[in-house]
């Protein structure tokens, strides 16, 4: 099972995408938690990502591919799969996704997007701001408009590749998860 999670800031990637990876016994490769945890062990690269996390932008493209690329590869290979959650964030990073695809004959089969309300993402996203340094509601409006600019358009770059799988994402976590479960069960058999 190889998915891309692609969703604004509180839809609940993280959550879902971790239950995929769950469900069907492969890798969950989660760009911010790779960068956070860099942060969190003071490396010098964690130095360099630690302005971008904490002001809410993105992170160069060249230092996200450097950071993921192997590791989905190796997931893909190892492990018979993979669940991206945070990359690709931008549509050079979908392009450089791709490319990473065909080369290691490793594409995703299906990206799953998960759609909600805006006000719902900024509910949310001010119920974390304690656990996280960048859900401060400041900077959490910025990684959404952040993310309506430069990964918002994501989805009609995967809707025209006819690989897009769009779920309602407002609702309680176990249905979202039901919703997903019932489209991926679909397409790994
Ligand atoms: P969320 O889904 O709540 O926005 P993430 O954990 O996916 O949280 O990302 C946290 C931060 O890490 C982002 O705001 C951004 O600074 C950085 N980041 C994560 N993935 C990428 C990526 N693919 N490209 C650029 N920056 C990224």
């Amino acid at each position: 099972m190889r998915v891309i999670m692609l969703a604004p800031p509180g839809a609940g990637k993280g959550t879902q995408g971790e239950r995929i990876a769950a469900r069907y016994g492969v890798p969950h490769i989660s760009s911010g938690d790779i960068f956070r945890d860099e942060v969190a062990r003071q490396t010098p690269l964690g130095k360099e990502l630690s302005g971008y996390l904490d002001r809410g932008d993105l992170v160069p493209d060249d230092l996200v591919l450097s950071l993921v690329k192997d590791r989905v590869v190796t997931a893909a290979e190892q492990s018979g799969g993979y669940v991206l959650d945070g990359f690709p964030r931008t549509l050079e990073q979908a392009e450089a996704a791709a490319g990473i695809g065909r080369e290691a004959n490793v594409s995703a089969q299906a990206v799953v997007y998960l759609d909600a309300p805006a006000d719902v993402l900024i509910g949310r996203l001010a119920g974390r701001g304690e656990d996280r340094t960048d859900d401060s509601e400041a900077v959490a409006r910025h990684r959404l408009a952040v993310y309506a600019e430069h990964t918002q358009p994501l989805v009609d770059y995967y809707a025209a590749r006819g690989i897009l799988v769009k779920i309602d994402a407002a609702g309680p976590i176990d249905v979202v998860s039901g919703e997903i479960f019932a489209v991926l069960d679909r397409i790994k058999r």
